[in-house]
């Protein structure tokens, strides 16, 4: 293998429910000397699937929030009136409507609003049967700013990275937002699981676009391409001229559902999918090394 610099090969899709996840959690079990994050964060489950204790948990401050405290407030309705998300109500703040603005604090005449950290979620350092350390965060109900979140998590696992492992694979959000941007820092390759759908190549295109813009290489796997094998091929056109491979191209098979409803990867589910995923694991090693 090479030096102790690690790669990190972050995983995406288009939409949820192509298999994203299924294919890194296969991924991530094969990969030795590997660290795993779930920076799918506003709906993370990887968790469910592996088998985990938790080192050390981390709160997480998303942003700010305003309160207002009644010994001070003399009911005047200005902050009300302002607030552009209908936060304020009969003197209280709703803190899930807060979107921290700050308006209410400046404007408050008689300075009996606070704005405070607000704590958005946790994320947790954890450890897998092969000692592999795993990363997943669970964001409180109503709370966003998931880029950020993906931001800071993925800087708590490079930072237990350096010199230790050769790999780090995230499971990244779906989409193209902020949280994807966030997940792509520092990637060196970029796995796109797609499906042979019209809006699985419409969402294909827009994320090859994206990785354009970052200059991250990437390989992509159809997931169920037998379900629609013309649209199939015709994702393989698109991506021929693009100089971008297909890594695999994985048939419909409902061990797929019946592992996720189990709580299990697919490979423990079924070991045929042990030597599948074990190439195209070697695959992605072959391109990212040489
Ligand atoms: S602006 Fe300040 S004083 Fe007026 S209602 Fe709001 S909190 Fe109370
Ligand atoms: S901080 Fe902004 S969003 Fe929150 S209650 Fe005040 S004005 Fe509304």
């Amino acid at each position: 293998m090479f030096d102790k610099k690690y790669k990190q090969i972050v995983i995406l899709s288009g939409k949820g429910g192509t298999g994203k996840t299924t294919v890194a959690t296969a991924l991530s079990e094969i990969a030795e000397d590997k660290i795993i994050i779930d920076a799918d964060v506003d709906a993370a489950n990887m968790h469910l699937v592996f088998d985990y204790y938790i080192n050390s948990e981390y709160d997480y401050y998303g942003g700010k929030k305003a309160e207002i405290n009644s010994d001070r407030c003399s009911q005047c309705g200005i902050c009300e009136s302002v607030c552009r998300f209908d936060a304020i109500k009969d003197f209280k703040v709703n803190r899930t409507s807060c979107e921290g603005c700050g308006f209410c604090f400046r404007i408050c005449p008689d300075s009996a609003i606070s704005f405070y950290e607000s704590k958005s979620g946790v994320y947790s350092e954890c450890e897998l049967e092969d000692q592999s350390k795993f990363y997943f965060a669970q964001l409180l109900a109503g709370e966003g700013n998931s880029g950020k979140l993906v931001s800071e998590i993925k800087k708590k696992a490079n930072g237990q990275a350096k010199g230790k492992v050769n790999w780090i694979i995230v499971d990244g959000p779906p989409g193209i937002g902020c949280p994807v941007n966030a997940s792509l820092s520092g990637a060196d390759f970029v796995v796109i699981v797609t499906e042979p759908t019209q809006s699985g190549l419409h969402d294909l295109k827009r994320l090859i676009n994206l990785l354009k813009i970052f200059k991250i290489p990437s390989s992509v796997i159809v997931n169920k391409f037998d379900i629609n094998i013309e649209m199939s091929k015709s994702i393989e056109e698109y991506l021929k001229p693009e100089g971008i491979s297909v890594l695999a191209k994985i048939p419909f098979d409902k061990q797929f559902i019946k592992a996720i409803q189990n709580s299990k990867s697919i490979i423990e589910y079924d070991h045929t999918y042990g030597k599948r995923f074990k190439i195209i694991w070697d695959d992605i090693q072959k391109i990212i090394l040489n």
